[in-house]
């Protein structure tokens, strides 16, 4: 029906009953069309930041687009029930979207996915039961094979979304790294999860084994993503949103709906991509985190580290050691966003250009709890893009740098990463702000990061620390340079 020729035709053959009908599943098709080019498009702009908002406008047209098509073409659903299901999605996901802090976007990302593949799982169970109910599904091997790979994607992707979200929120400790023998647990469960899709794609009517492939699915999202913690749990998230496409593109197949085949592929691709790029760039192994590979680290205490080493320093004082250097480097991390300090950063960066000091940024992969989380918050705090600088470009220039300014970063700057193979972080590559002259780091204790492991630059030699909330600290530093001008 996609060709408008053909619609012409057909519609002078018809009554205006069938007429309107035919016209609206050629508007239908028409819509996935261009939604589909939309979601491309949108792709496309987001990979880079100066054209990442005009990504996301695009991806918000293309969306609404696909559900009026949607609701063009299947015009046997109840709209009632659409509206009524519209309303309770937007009282909820309104306020989330409006009141949600920048920096738990990434837990909130982990509960869209565990969302989307539950309703996956769920149209995929209901399909099932309902083709099993008319005995199509006995002979109809390839359907069961979607179905099943569908079912299990969507299962484990639920459980393992809500374990990230807990992490990330704090409701798991992320000390916390699962069972004993967990790497032998998961490619059982993995195994035998396979070895029942297999069979009831062999044997479809085989029905008492589809609930047991739910809950194979369900138990081993739990062991996937339980172990996993420091530097793999962006690519884990980035992973999850990867299998939550392929399950929603494998229901395309299913429902026979060629938009979410295009958009779940969309989104599967660009997933695991991400998630390679993001291995390879953190040097963390993709298998372990494709099969959640126990991890089996094990880090020096605080006390070893810090005891009777720290130098602590005033606001008063870094203004004072700031007054008059060449070269200053800003190493942002997730305190920056918690504090919400980037506009004071970005009065900070002006005082130090007015007194004729180069200033430049330093932004690792994974600094905060998203990718692009650093860029995201210093943009919108006018801090000029050109003064962005990525991991690879900058660390050569830290030797050449009067003062690394760290401003709540921590697992970012830790040099156990390449010290220690023990620890969970070892082998991610850091921003090497130890090589500078002096470092100030601003936090508001020695607690850990992310990664829940002590950082051995806190009690560096030409290490500072400014213990502060971050913007207070920045603030009170700006005000300091102001006063000694
Ligand atoms: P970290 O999580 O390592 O450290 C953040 C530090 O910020 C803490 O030590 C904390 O110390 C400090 N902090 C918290 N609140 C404030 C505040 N109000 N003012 C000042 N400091 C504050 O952050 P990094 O950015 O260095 O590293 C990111 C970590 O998150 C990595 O381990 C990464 O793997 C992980 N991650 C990253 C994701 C991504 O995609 N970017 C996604 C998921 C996880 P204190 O409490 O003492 O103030």
């Amino acid at each position: 029906m996609s060709n408008p020729l053909s619609t012409v035709i057909v519609l002078a053959a018809v009554t205006p009953a069938e007429t309107a009908e035919v016209a609206n599943t050629w508007l239908g098709s028409a819509s996935y069309l261009i939604a589909a080019g939309l979601f491309i498009l949108s792709l496309k702009w987001l990979s880079h930041p100066r054209t990442a908002r005009r990504g996301v406008r695009a991806g918000e047209i293309g969306m609404t687009v696909a559900i009026i098509g949607t609701l063009l073409i299947y015009r046997a659903v109840s709209y009632e029930w659409v509206l009524i299901g519209m309303v309770i999605g937007s009282l909820i996901g309104a306020p989330m979207a409006i009141w949600m802090p920048m920096t738990a976007v990434p837990q909130r990302t982990a509960l869209s996915h565990a969302f989307g593949a539950l309703a996956a799982a769920l149209v995929g169970t209901a399909h099932y039961y309902q083709v099993l109910a008319t005995g199509e599904l006995e002979y109809d091997h390839f359907t069961m094979a979607i179905l099943a790979l569908e079912v299990l994607l969507g299962s484990l992707t639920f459980t393992g979304s809500l374990v990230a979200f807990g992490k990330l929120q704090d409701l798991i400790p992320s000390r916390i790294k699962g069972l004993p023998n967990q790497n032998a647990i998961n490619f059982s469960l993995l195994g035998a999860a396979i070895l029942v899709a297999i069979w009831l794609t062999i044997h479809p009517l085989h029905q008492a084994l589809f609930p047991v492939l739910i809950v194979l699915g369900l138990f081993f999202g739990l062991c996937l993503v339980m172990p996993i913690g420091g530097a793999d749990m962006p690519t884990v998230i980035s992973l999850l949103n990867s299998y939550a496409g392929l399950s929603a593109s494998l229901m395309g197949f299913v429902l026979n709906n060629f938009l979410l085949i295009v958009a779940g592929a969309l989104d599967g691709s660009s997933g695991l991509i991400l998630s390679i790029i993001m291995c390879k760039a953190m040097n963390r192994s993709f298998t372990n985190v494709l099969f959640g590979r126990m991890d089996a680290s094990k880090t020096a205490s605080a006390d070893d580290v810090y005891g009777g080493k720290v130098k602590s320093a005033t606001a008063e004082d870094v203004a004072a050691i700031l007054d008059g250097v060449r070269r200053v480097v800003v190493v942002p991390g997730y305190g920056m966003a918690v504090s919400q300090a980037q506009h004071a950063v970005r009065d900070l960066f002006h005082q130090l250009e007015e007194r004729g000091t180069e200033v430049e940024f330093a932004i690792h992969p994974v600094a905060g709890r998203m990718p692009g989380h650093m860029n995201v918050l210093l943009a919108e705090a006018d801090i000029p893009y050109d003064k962005l600088k990525e991991m690879d470009e900058i660390n050569p220039s830290f030797g050449q740098t009067d003062v690394a300014i760290v401003i709540g970063a921590n697992d970012v700057v830790n040099p156990l990463a390449d010290t220690d193979p023990k620890s969970p972080i070892a082998g991610m590559p850091i921003l090497n702000v130890g090589a500078a002259r002096t470092v100030v780091v601003i936090k508001r204790s020695l607690s850990p990061g992310f990664a829940g492991i002590p950082n051995p630059l806190f009690a560096a030699e030409n290490t500072l620390m400014l213990f502060d909330d971050g913007k207070k600290a920045v603030v009170d530093m700006v005000a300091a340079l102001k006063e000694a001008a």
